[in-house]
């Protein structure tokens, strides 16, 4: 099977490198040249766990290439995946205009029957538009279908829930593209089947509905957590005493300082345009997002809050752990740690920033500014600190020496947006803790 990929960023490149990994001939085209160049010296341009070995490993075996080139990708496929970004329009609905580029693209090259297949998240409809695109380009002169096969991978796990997804969504009106789509994935699915087949505007409703319920729950959780602290109540007990719940179960119901990245804010967003376009009233998707919005600044609040009886935060160093959306990735789209920071920025403290893999992406978002330093580790970030706050839970802060930080410091407070730590531990350990959802008596926090 002859598999073009256009567009090879997180999603493009993990599930081009994944098919060729599974035994297909596989070319992922971008319009970005250099990332091509990097790529095709084997060097990945983002930060997935897994991936650069992967992609080394199928060039060299000669089933996966790059290219630029879409006249011959086109010619030399039979399955055209599209993979390319659907970002946010200002009034929040989604912009297909890279998608509708990319089928015009495939449409001047194609030499026979082909497969479009749409695995960008787009809203409702779209399949429909690339099929519009299409023939406007060619008329009848070329065969082809448009297929909606939308993508559930995590970034910072992309590479193994590509390779062993949890269901693969084919939307698809007609037998022959269902029969090839099984195809390509049958590697994926020899244990057990896990197609769903459904009719193409249910399968892109599926992934917005799906993004939806997951940033629902988050929010759903922050706005608990709110109450919680305002009543007495502990957001980590209540958090464990409703997951526990098999009909509720623990995923995604970690408060914090709100959900980022590429997808959950605008997917929301956009769902939300889609359900008033057709005179629906989203007022969960709305609260959704407002809640969200809330949330990012909450940690800033409780930090502007501390600091407003110590001389206030002007000139204060703030080190801060985790800069990324969320931890195993690079990617800095909509992170929280983005707001956090300009609010300190504006309120004139001084920041010392760390994150594993993020800080080049970061540079390019926060810019220079005498007020940041970028640091290398942990420890660093926290060197002559009043304050640190932890805005990203990677792993390597999960035992990290306290005592040492302490000593490090300046100050003692340490403000935990992910409730990644033991309110009363932190206490012993001698700092001012403040996390999410938890109230002052059960912080040990002296404010
Ligand atoms: P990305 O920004 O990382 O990569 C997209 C790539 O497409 C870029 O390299 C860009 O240069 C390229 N591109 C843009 N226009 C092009 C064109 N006309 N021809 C060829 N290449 C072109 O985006 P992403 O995060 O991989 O997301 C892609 C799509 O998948 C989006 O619709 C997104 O919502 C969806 N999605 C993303 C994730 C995720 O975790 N990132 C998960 C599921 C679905």
């Amino acid at each position: 099977m002859h598999i073009l990929m256009v567009g090879t960023g997180y999603v493009g490149l993990v599930t081009g490198a994944c098919f060729a990994e599974m035994g297909h001939t596989v070319v992922c085209l971008d319009i970005n040249k250099e990332k091509i160049d990097m790529l095709q010296k084997g060097n990945v341009p983002i930060f997935e766990p897994g991936l650069d070995e992967l992609v080394k490993r199928n060039l060299q075996q000669k089933r996966l290439r790059f290219t630029t080139d879409y006249a011959k990708a086109v010619t030399d496929a039979t399955v055209c995946f599209i993979a390319v970004p659907t970002p946010s329009l200002p009034d929040g609905s989604c912009d297909i205009s890279y998608v509708e580029a990319a089928a015009r693209e495939i449409a001047k090259h194609m030499n026979g029957y082909k497969i479009i297949v749409n695995k960008s998240t787009v809203p409702v409809g779209t399949a429909a538009r690339v099929k519009a695109i299409i023939q406007e380009e060619r008329g009848s002169s070329v065969s082809f279908d448009v297929v909606s096969n939308p993508e559930f991978l995590k970034e910072g796990a992309a590479v193994h829930d590509c390779l062993k997804p949890d269901r693969i969504i084919i939307g698809a009106n007609a037998p022959k593209p269902i029969e090839v789509l099984k195809e390509v994935y049958s590697p994926f699915t020899l244990s057990h089947d896990r197609v769903l087949v459904m009719d193409v505007l249910s399968a892109e409703m599926t992934k917005y509905a799906a993004n939806a319920m997951l940033a629902l729950r988050i929010s759903f959780m922050n706005e608990i957590a709110d109450v919680c602290k305002k009543v007495g109540a502990n957001v980590n007990e209540v958090r464990k005493g409703i997951g526990s719940d098999s009909r509720i179960g623990y995923s995604f119901l970690y408060p914090g300082v709100g959900y980022g990245g590429s997808c959950f804010p605008k997917d929301v967003r956009a769902l939300i345009a889609t359900a008033k376009n057709v005179g629906c009233s989203p007022l969960l998707m709305e609260a959704t997002d407002a809640v969200n919005e809330r949330q990012k600044k909450v940690l800033g609040q409780k930090m502007l809050q501390y600091f407003a009886s110590r001389g206030g935060v002007k000139n204060k160093t703030i080190g801060i752990w985790g800069l990324s959306f969320k931890p195993d990735t690079d990617d800095m789209r909509e992170a929280p740690s983005i707001t956090f920071i300009e609010e300190l920025l504006k309120e004139g403290a001084r920041v010392r920033l760390f994150d594993p893999v993020s800080i080049p992406n970061a540079k390019r978002i926060l810019g220079d500014s005498s007020q940041i330093t970028w640091c290398n580790d942990e420890f660093e970030a926290a060197s002559g600190a009043d304050a640190v706050a932890l805005l990203t839970e990677w792993k390597q802060f999960r035992l990290v020496d306290f005592h040492c930080i302490r000593d490090q410091m300046k100050g003692i407070a340490f403000f935990d947006g992910r409730n990644q730590y033991k309110p009363l531990d932190m206490k012993d350990k001698g700092f001012d803790y403040i996390s999410i959802g938890v109230p002052d008596q059960l912080q040990g926090s002296k404010k």
